[in-house]
């Protein structure tokens, strides 16, 4: 089969094996291109590894450390006539480059919210690995079943009290516009927290707790977003704001648990990601402030922040470096004062006419496809290509 990119707005429908799998390498030579991790965890689950930060967290513990990984995802497998979603792509040839290097990697394609998949996991951690040193939270999701009511909820990316507007871009024809975003009502802001809070986080805790197969001195990890105030109506201030409060306190809960120093939550970057293209006014952030960042020469991918994430705080010689309030600040180059107010004063001036030269948007574009394997110079896209790729953890 030949494989093209399918995309309507923030969704691209086909993926491409051969794609995918290049881009799970350049990630894994960026690590292998870095010193070791100078305290790496060895046996590491991470919730959320298919794809975006989570397939990061995943590689850096791996190919920096030779940690066994444990992976959790929610990723359609592609047949002889359809292609796969890529994050099952990306943990086709994690997998196939793990086993190569000689680590363990076992992955579970299903829903991380429900008690089925966790006990699967924790059976399988207790059967291969014993018990596990560090736990990587890293799921985006716009609902969430709750395993006791059996209650779907759904999350949404709303403002808090009143309507926002806000300039937007239009990813499909590069037009900047102008959007309004009504107010969260009802239930919104509770049912965002019970998808995107940390409800689920701790119950894979308390899961993996009761099994007894947390070692001695494991850490976990989830992450979340601060951004500009400009974004802060529809994310820090808004409804997936919220559900990144009660995150915090979860890891508050579990360090007085577990004692301190064992849950974190870590701010990263704004990134083209699937999770962040699907927020209003976020792409046209992202555009602007990959230009600046790519001029000062301190522009991260994905791989750049969790490979800082480990050396420089979870696995590094010393303790994480926390902010005033716990967290781990890996957006702090995102957050500087010079690029701040370079991205500030370009967001004043841009429109459909100097977009392109204001903003990175043809970076934004090119990177959007590569999270689906497409664009890159070292595949053959006119190649006839097989979209069914089993897992090798389950040949
Ligand atoms: P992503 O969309 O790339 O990845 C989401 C992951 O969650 C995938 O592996 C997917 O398979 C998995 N998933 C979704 N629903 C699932 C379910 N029910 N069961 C099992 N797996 C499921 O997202 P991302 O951007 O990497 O986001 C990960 C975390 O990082 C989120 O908490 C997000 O808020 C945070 N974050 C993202 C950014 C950004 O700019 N992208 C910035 C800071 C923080």
């Amino acid at each position: 089969m030949i494989i093209a990119p399918k995309t309507r707005g923030f969704i691209c429908t086909t993926a491409h094996p051969e794609g995918c799998a290049a881009n799970v390498q350049s990630q894994i030579d960026y690590v292998n291109s870095q010193p070791p991790l100078a305290n790496a965890p060895k046996k590491v689950l991470v919730i959320g590894s298919s794809t975006g930060y989570g397939l990061a967290s995943r590689i850096v513990p791996a190919f920096g450390g030779g940690a066994s990984t444990v992976g959790v995802f929610f990723e359609k497998p592609g047949t002889d006539r359809k292609t796969g979603s890529a994050g099952w792509y990306n943990s086709v040839a994690f997998e196939k480059a793990a086993h190569e290097a000689g680590l363990y990697a076992k992955s579970f394609n299903g829903d991380a919210f429900s008690n089925e998949i966790k006990d699967q996991v924790i059976a399988t951690i207790k059967e291969d690995l014993g018990q596990i040193d560090c736990i990587v939270y890293s799921l985006a999701s716009p609902r969430r079943t709750d395993p006791i009511d059996g209650e779907t909820y759904k999350s949404v990316l709303k403002p808090i009290g009143e309507s926002y507007s806000q300039k937007n871009l239009n990813t499909d024809t590069g037009e900047v516009n102008s959007v309004t975003i009504e107010p969260a009502e009802g239930d919104d802001v509770a049912n965002t927290v019970k998808v995107m809070g940390g409800e689920d986080w701790e119950l894979w805790l308390a899961a993996l707790k009761d099994a007894g197969v947390l070692a001695d001195g494991f850490q976990t990890v989830a992450y979340s977003y601060i951004g500009p105030e400009l974004t802060f109506p529809i994310y820090t201030n808004g409804t997936i704001g919220k559900a990144k409060e009660h995150l915090e306190a979860s890891a508050a809960r579990m360090n007085s648990e577990f004692g301190e120093g064992t849950a974190y939550v870590s701010v990263n970057k704004a990134l083209v990601t699937q999770a962040s293209s699907a927020i209003p006014v976020v792409p046209l952030y992202i555009s602007l402030l990959y230009k600046v960042m790519k001029e000062k020469g301190n522009h991260e991918g994905c791989i750049e922040q969790i490979e800082r994430l480990f050396s420089d705080h979870l696995a590094g010689a010393g303790t994480p470096a926390l902010d005033e309030k716990g967290r781990i600040r890996i957006d702090d180059w995102e957050m500087g004062e010079d690029v701040q107010a370079a991205v500030a004063e370009a967001w004043e001036k841009v429109t459909t006419e100097n977009l392109s030269e204001l903003s990175d948007f043809s970076g934004y574009k090119s990177e959007f496809l590569r999270l689906f394997g497409f664009g890159l110079e070292e595949v053959d896209y006119e190649k006839d290509t097989n979209p069914e790729r089993p897992l090798p953890s389950e040949l």
